[in-house]
């Protein structure tokens, strides 16, 4: 089975991606995907509070939506949507409301790369006793966003743990946070919003090497917890990553007992049997 959506992905107008929507748009209907999501970054604590690493956000974001909205008259088998990946929405409410406010989105993911005042989970320093208090404050803002709920799909839930556990090498036992996870997840299922399922743009994984992934725990306890609509995105950078994983993603929500994954048209989710 081919690849054939993906719902995370960037283009050269997120600060840290490579390639244009046209090149990302030209390899998609090269795969032979029937649908390609661009969800660049907006950065709420930076819209207003320029820094030099993230760019010219608000410029940035206007661009893609243009670019989007170009391209989409393009002649491709693979239909491009238009989103967004919102990173810490409730940082700076009034950046982020009037950045949803600039299009009418097919997609919009809520993201969460920094606590508040923060530096990215990327860049921070680890220590063992550090990580209960990191990690409280992180499903805590986690459950803030999805009160607020202005969005369509949680994306990458484990974004921390790729840097604790992976980079700092420190194990995490998820089940001390086992209440707080479940909060996260009933009220993102009772609110009908997504979880997604983010393949971190990694193909090497075959298919039994994805079934160590972290997203899967979450995954199960969502569908156990009533969860219904699961989002798919390698969250590629550049063209050479697009779809990556997406195809062994697909078999592990079936052997999960998903029956359909959702692709957001206009923000209304469009379940695609799997
Ligand atoms: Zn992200
Ligand atoms: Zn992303």
């Amino acid at each position: 089975m081919k690849p054939y959506f993906d719902s995370h992905c960037h283009s050269s107008n997120s600060f840290d991606a490579e390639n244009t929507v046209e090149e990302m748009l030209a390899r998609a209907d090269k795969l032979g995907l029937e649908y390609l999501t661009i969800t660049d970054h907006f950065e709420a604590p930076c819209y207003y509070n320029q820094n030099e690493e993230m760019g010219d956000i608000p410029m940035l974001i206007r661009n893609s939506i243009k670019d989007i909205k170009s391209q989409q008259q393009a002649q491709t088998g693979t239909k491009l949507l238009c989103g967004i990946e919102l990173g810490e929405p409730l940082q700076d409410i009034k950046a982020t409301e009037e950045v949803l406010g600039l299009t009418d989105y097919d997609f919009v993911l809520c993201s969460l790369h920094n606590l508040k005042c923060m530096k990215d989970f990327f860049w921070l320093d680890y220590s063992a006793d550090k990580i209960p208090e990191l990690l409280k404050a992180y499903f805590l803002e986690l459950l803030e966003c999805i009160q607020w709920g202005n969005f369509n799909s949680l994306a990458h839930i484990t974004y921390p743990l790729r840097y604790i556990c992976d980079k700092a090498n420190i194990a995490v036992d998820l089940n001390e946070y086992k209440g707080q996870i479940d909060e996260v997840l009933s009220l993102l299922a009772e609110k009908d919003l997504a979880l997604e399922f983010n393949t971190c743009r990694n193909d090497a994984l075959g298919l039994s090497a994805m079934h160590s992934c972290r997203d899967i725990p979450f995954l199960k306890r969502f569908r156990e917890l009533g969860g219904r609509f699961i989002t798919l995105g390698s969250d590629a950078h550049k063209t050479a990553d697009l779809a990556k994983g997406i195809t062994g993603a697909v078999e592990i929500l079936k052997d999960l007992g998903y029956k359909e994954a959702a692709v957001y048209i206009k923000r209304q989710p469009c379940p695609i049997a799997l």
